[in-house]
């Protein structure tokens, strides 16, 4: 354990944000990191509980070894952690960024818990400067063939186990560049691209093949002895109203890949939110990250349609701690919005009613109206509560119901009632060769859950090769 009374004497103390309107100006790091010292405390306050629920299946999907690599890391014995960090944390440059660290929420030390997300990062970028991460070459070769059909977070911690275990892997993937929603969804500023540039040249170093630009074909299931599909739960869900085709009316992954393809080109993003009011559908993470992008290109404003109430200050009654807490959360973007404009930019209870468009078909207003929840769930609209706002860029950001129809077709697969690939055994095992992993089996999810599932088929798939 850290230091015995370390919980008492240290309070909780993240990665600062850098200030709101100083980080609207680029699209650089939303944090700056704190000293070693200030870590190490950090460290210091894990209590090494009996039940440590940070790892259990409350907390961390990857079952990190937490109250280890924490004490380590306060005794000073920084390699050490992250060796330990590393026999369960296939990247945590990424997951020190993004997860949500369901770990910390499920501190026995509850809304104080332990800052591991940070420390986690802390570790991995240390272990980078210090050079102690190094190509880790297998010692012998299996002969055996596996092929991992998108390059997203559940198909990059599949292709590092498979690869470690001796096979040969090739990653196969339809965009410019890997990454799936790590390169293309999440924003620059909560995951810089280097970031995964320098795990995908790591990755290449230790033998991973990335074949990019390839649309995956069933001809690959002959071709491999294993073919693991990571495609993502990527079908938009969208919104039934008409104009949908109107110029100025996005889905939300195709703004955020304009704005980083626009960033790591230099040549600007293709869809611009520059002088437009916009108009996000969603309260979502997605919608928070259209919001700081918007922002970040100069939109004029930007409003956030939920169509949930407010989520409450506090834990409701049934939903104690460990449980991942369902309570309002204000997100960098919203933060930053609130910061420009005066007022936080959601607006909850209300939907989109109908789009304006002007003669070119490009969109110019929106009619919005309040939703009231019955007693059976069901949300309806408060007639008379109309309201028409300005509008010239409308994202929709109003989740995923799934796999993408012509994955799903080009292999010949269906799936079930919640658009997932999801064996009804609860394994990874399709038939034949073919598994499937990430949110192609499970449906969107999170990058750390991402990464676990890869893990699980990883390790399936080892097993079917034996
Ligand atoms: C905007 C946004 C922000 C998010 N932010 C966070 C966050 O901050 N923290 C967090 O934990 N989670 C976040 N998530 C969720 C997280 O990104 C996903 O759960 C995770 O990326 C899923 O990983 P995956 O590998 O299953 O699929 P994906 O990341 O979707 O990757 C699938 C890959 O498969 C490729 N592909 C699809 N079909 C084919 C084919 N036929 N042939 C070849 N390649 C194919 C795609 O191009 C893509 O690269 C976010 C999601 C979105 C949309
Ligand atoms: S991956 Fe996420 S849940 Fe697991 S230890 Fe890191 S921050 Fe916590």
């Amino acid at each position: 354990m850290g230091k015995t009374t370390g919980f008492m004497e240290y309070p909780r103390t993240e990665n600062r944000f850098r200030d709101a309107l100083e980080r609207l100006r680029d699209f650089d790091n939303l944090h700056t990191p704190q000293p070693i010292d200030v870590r190490r405390c950090q460290a210091g306050r894990c209590m090494d509980c009996g039940v440590p629920f940070c790892q259990s299946d409350f907390g961390c999907p990857l079952h990190n070894l937490i109250p280890e690599w924490n004490d380590l890391l306060y005794q000073g014995q920084e390699r050490e952690a992250l060796s330990r960090l590393l026999m369960t944390a296939p990247f945590p440059e990424f997951t020190g960024r993004v997860c949500p660290a369901l770990c910390e929420k499920a501190c026995n030390l509850a809304d104080d818990g332990v800052t591991n997300r940070d420390n986690e990062l802390y570790l991995i970028e240390t272990g980078f400067e210090k050079g102690w991460i190094r190509p880790r070459r297998p010692l012998a070769r299996t002969g055996k063939r596996v092929a991992v059909v998108g390059s997203g977070p559940s198909g990059l911690a599949a292709a590092d186990l498979l690869n470690q275990a001796g096979n040969f892997v090739t990653v196969i993937e339809r965009a410019d560049r890997p990454g799936g929603l790590l390169m293309y969804g999440i924003p620059n500023m909560k995951l810089p691209k280097e970031v995964i540039a320098r795990r995908i040249r790591l990755m290449e170093e230790e033998g991973v093949s990335f074949l990019l630009n390839t649309s995956a074909a069933p001809d690959l299931l002959s071709a491999y002895d294993a073919v693991l599909l990571c495609c993502g739960s990527r079908k938009p869900r969208s919104l039934h109203v008409e104009h949908m085709d109107a110029a100025g009316v996005h889905f939300a992954v195709d703004y955020l890949t304009a704005a980083t393809r626009g960033i790591l080109s230099k040549a600007g993003p293709e869809i611009t939110a520059r002088g437009k009011h916009v108009v996000v559908v969603g309260g979502g993470d997605t919608g928070n990250d259209c919001v700081g992008t918007a922002l970040r290109q100069g939109c004029q404003s930007v409003t956030q349609l939920e169509m949930m109430p407010k989520a409450p200050e506090k834990r409701a009654a049934g939903n104690p701690w460990p449980e991942w807490p369902r309570v309002l959360r204000t997100d960098y973007g919203q933060v930053e919005a609130a910061a420009l404009q005066g007022v936080d930019p959601r607006v909850y209870e209300t939907t989109v009613q109908s789009i304006q468009t002007d003669a070119e078909n490009r969109i110019t207003a929106l009619k919005t109206v309040r939703l009231k929840k019955q007693a059976d769930g069901k949300l309806l609209p408060v007639p008379g509560s109309e309201k028409t706002m300005p509008c010239g860029l409308l994202l929709i950001a109003a989740g995923f119901i799934g796999c993408e129809n012509e994955t799903l077709d080009g292999f010949s697969l269906s799936a079930d009632s919640r658009g997932r690939l999801l064996p009804p055994d609860g394994s990874h095992h399709l038939g034949g060769n073919l598994f499937s992993a990430g949110d192609m089996r499970n449906g969107q999810s999170l990058v750390v859950k991402a990464l676990a599932d890869g893990r699980a088929a990883a390790r399936e798939i080892l097993a079917f090769l034996r």
